[in-house]
């Protein structure tokens, strides 16, 4: 299948790139790997007139990982931080999702911020943003905006970007200590878009109970759920922090559609048993970092 047609444009400089966004406005849309805009233009769900070909404007490929997260340039592809071992150390949840994502060939391609400007909600990026509260930085002929994951998924395929803007970077922050994460996600086959996939973060206080827990749910909406449980464990240790509980409210939360793969029942099934899977791996993790840190054991 090919592609209705559109003008090809190379800019070599992210002035270049805005100065062409602010001339095509809502008729162009950019291009970064490609992974799934080409299949969707293909398929003529899309048809933009104008493509702005980021792929030569090198000054994007960057990832900063500091005390504070980890920022990821636009042309920074999956697989250059899935390798990164400084931004594995500042947070570890980006190399466990980016193993989930699709296959290594995609990987090698596709690029971070591409899949959370894609903003699909069977996606494992931009769950992970929302769960660890990060941002989006949006550029545009004159200006810059960060917008937080909250305000930036807006809808299935709709992110929070204006005609004219490029999305420069995104903003993942940084593992507190006494800490821990999961990614759990079933899918048909390896590679494919999972059929449910809970994220989760378990922060414990210095008494080594729960501080902080919290779920971010893949297809279960139109856009990443998130559900804060700490009010169902909170303030108890690990080991009787009710994690099961917290699972069911996490599962009637969730809210996801049937389609040819699997029922919505079946889905918000398995968003639970990987809920109440992702939470308790979470917190383990939390207490082994808090021994860690301490210098003991747990
Ligand atoms: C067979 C297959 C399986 C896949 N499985 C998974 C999976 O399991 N999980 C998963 O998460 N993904 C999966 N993907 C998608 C893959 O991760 C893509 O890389 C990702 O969705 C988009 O990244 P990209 O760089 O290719 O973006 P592109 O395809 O180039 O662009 C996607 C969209 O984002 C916009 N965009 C891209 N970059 C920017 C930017 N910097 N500023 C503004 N807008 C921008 C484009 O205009 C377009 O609308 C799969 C893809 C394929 C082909």
């Amino acid at each position: 299948m090919k592609p209705p047609p559109f003008d090809h444009h190379a800019p070599r400089s992210l002035g270049e790139a805005l100065d062409v966004l602010a001339e095509v406005g809502e008729h162009g849309k950019v291009l970064a790997g490609g992974q799934s805009l080409i299949p969707l233009m293909n398929m003529r769900l899309a048809a933009p007139a104008h493509l702005v070909d980021i792929n030569r404007v090198g000054a994007l490929d960057g990832i900063e990982a500091g005390p504070d997260g980890v920022r990821v340039g636009a042309l920074a592809r999956h697989a250059h931080l899935e390798r990164s071992g400084p931004a594995a150390a500042v947070q570890p949840l980006l190399r466990r999702a980016l193993r989930l994502v699709a296959h290594p060939v995609i990987r090698n391609r596709g690029t971070v911020v591409g899949s959370l400007a894609h903003a699909d909600p069977a996606a494992e990026l931009p769950a992970v943003l929302a769960l660890l509260g990060g941002s989006v930085r949006l550029a545009r002929r004159g200006g810059t905006r960060e917008v937080a994951a909250g305000e930036f998924f807006t809808g299935p395929l709709e992110p929070a970007l204006r005609p004219g803007e490029l999305a420069v970077s995104a903003f993942f922050p940084a593992l507190p200590p006494r800490a821990g994460t999961a990614f759990r996600e079933v899918s048909r086959r390896h590679g494919d878009y999972a059929l449910a996939g809970v994220a989760a973060l378990v922060r414990l206080d210095g008494d080594l109970r729960v501080a902080e827990a919290r779920a971010a749910c893949v297809s279960a909406g139109p856009v990443p759920l998130v559900v804060d449980v700490t009010a169902v464990c909170g303030a108890r240790p690990p080991e009787a922090a009710g994690w099961a509980e917290a699972a069911r409210v996490v599962r009637e939360r969730a809210e996801p559609e049937t389609d040819i793969h699997a029922t919505a029942e079946y889905r918000r099934h398995l968003t639970g048993v990987l809920a109440e899977r992702a939470l308790r791996e979470a917190a383990k993790e939390a207490l082994e970092a808090a021994a860690k840190e301490s210098g003991g054991t747990p």
